[in-house]
């Protein structure tokens, strides 16, 4: 970028615009980039996980970038009535790892962090500071807000690195220790071992409320260690409001936070997995599509990352169907057993629902059988208009 101009204007430096920055990068690197984060470093402090089935061999190699954790024995699930083991290798980025990555991987004249922009239109950008940085396509990938337009439930949680006085003995990723006391949210535990004595815990609600209460999820965090045996210092922490999206006219949110002529891409997009709330695997195959189609007419490129929107919200609805159920007919407390119960079918069918790949088979094989909820209150959610996502975010 010389002289306030720029090829592409990427405003955020989280995982969905440092990824897109990176992709088009590599595969265009004749184009110029500018990537403005607000923050001092990119990525936040985010520990993002996903399995290794979820990318495929291009999105495996543009997350070569980043120094991971990464398990090769599986991972397994724990609820009241059983523990499974499952074949999946499971992967981890640390936000610290993610900026680190950046810095290596991008030009510096591409990075721009503690750079806000205040304003944003389809012919470039204006920092706080009142500097213009013109650009032939600008790309908005901010953090996700809150809309009326959406509703749903939240995924709230507070994750710790613990360092343990002796060795905690966890063998793989626990994806889910939902034998734990279920208050009025689904409640499950999360644990990747980092290290033979480090070790990462994590406090995860399914709740109607996006309220964060941190005094008591550390509490709760230090119990389950205690009564682990694992006597242990804090290391690091963070937490997570999102939500977790059943429904709502995606249209008029996507209107409400677009600007003409700009890429409205990133978890402000729509660009999440409605039920698990997370984004990773979707931001690779993002990152890489923007990255194809900036090879070619760069006014394009907003009306491209529309199409994929839309397109991402119609084959994502049914996972939009089974949040409704969890949220909308399954009592706070009882939530677990929809897990306990989805648990229970066969591994590639779980493996492809958390990449929102299920086939129609999956869906059908998902719904089938005795239902882990009242049917009355079955049909009442699906009839349902939903609670909308407008309770604000973290307190
Ligand atoms: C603690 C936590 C853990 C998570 N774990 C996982 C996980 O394990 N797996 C997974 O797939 N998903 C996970 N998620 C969900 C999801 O993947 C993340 O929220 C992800 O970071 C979303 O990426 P994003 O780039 O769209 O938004 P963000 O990462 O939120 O990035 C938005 C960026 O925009 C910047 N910004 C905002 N306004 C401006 C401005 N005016 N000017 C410049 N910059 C601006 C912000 O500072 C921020 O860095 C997690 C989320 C959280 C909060």
């Amino acid at each position: 970028m010389t002289g306030g101009q720029t090829d592409i204007a990427i405003v955020g430096g989280g995982l969905a615009g440092g990824l897109t920055a990176l992709a088009i990068h590599r595969v265009n690197p004749r184009l110029s980039v500018a990537l403005f984060e607000a923050g001092d470093s990119f990525g936040g402090n985010h520990r993002w996980s996903w399995f290794e089935g979820d990318l495929d061999e291009r999105g495996t190699e543009l997350l070569g970038a980043f120094k991971k954790a990464e398990w090769s024995g599986g991972n397994e699930v724990r609820f009241p009535s059983y523990t499974r083991q499952l074949a999946s290798n499971y992967r981890s980025l640390d936000s610290r790892d993610f900026d680190e990555g950046m810095r290596r991987a991008l030009p510096q004249e591409s990075i721009r962090p503690g750079s806000r922009v205040a304003g944003l239109d389809a012919a470039g950008i204006t920092l706080d500071t009142g500097e213009r940085i013109a650009a032939r396509a600008v790309i908005d990938c901010r953090d996700a807000v809150p809309s009326e337009h959406l509703t749903g439930g939240w995924q709230v949680f507070l994750g710790q690195h613990l360092r343990t006085d002796a060795p905690h003995g966890l063998a793989r990723p626990v994806i889910m220790d939902a034998s734990v006391e279920q208050p009025d949210a689904y409640r499950f535990v999360y644990l990747l071992p980092l290290g033979h004595d480090e070790i990462f815990v994590e406090d995860t609600y399914y709740s109607d409320s996006p309220a964060l209460d941190r005094e008591c999820l550390r509490e709760r965090i230090s119990t389950y260690a205690r009564d682990k045996g694992w006597a242990c210092e804090v290391v690091h922490e963070e937490t997570g409001v999102l939500p977790v999206i059943t429904g709502g006219d995606f249209a008029a949110y996507r209107a409400e936070l677009s600007t003409p002529g700009v890429a409205l891409s990133g978890a402000r997009g729509g660009f999440v997995h409605p039920l698990t709330s997370y984004t990773l695997p979707i931001a690779v195959d993002n990152a890489l599509a923007i990255a194809e189609a900036a090879s070619g007419d760069l006014s394009q490129l907003a009306g491209a990352v529309e199409e994929r929107a839309q397109q991402h919200w119609s084959q994502t609805a049914y996972y939009r169907l089974l949040g409704k159920m969890l949220f909308d007919a399954a009592l706070p407390r009882e939530r677990y057993r929809v897990f306990e119960r989805f648990y229970r079918l066969p591994e590639p069918l779980i493996t492809r629902f958390y990449a929102a790949r299920s086939s129609p088979m999956d869906k059908l094989r998902i719904l089938t059988g005795r239902p882990p909820v009242a049917i009355g209150r079955a049909v009442k959610a699906l009839l349902g208009k939903g609670t909308p996502l407008v309770q604000g975010t973290e307190p």
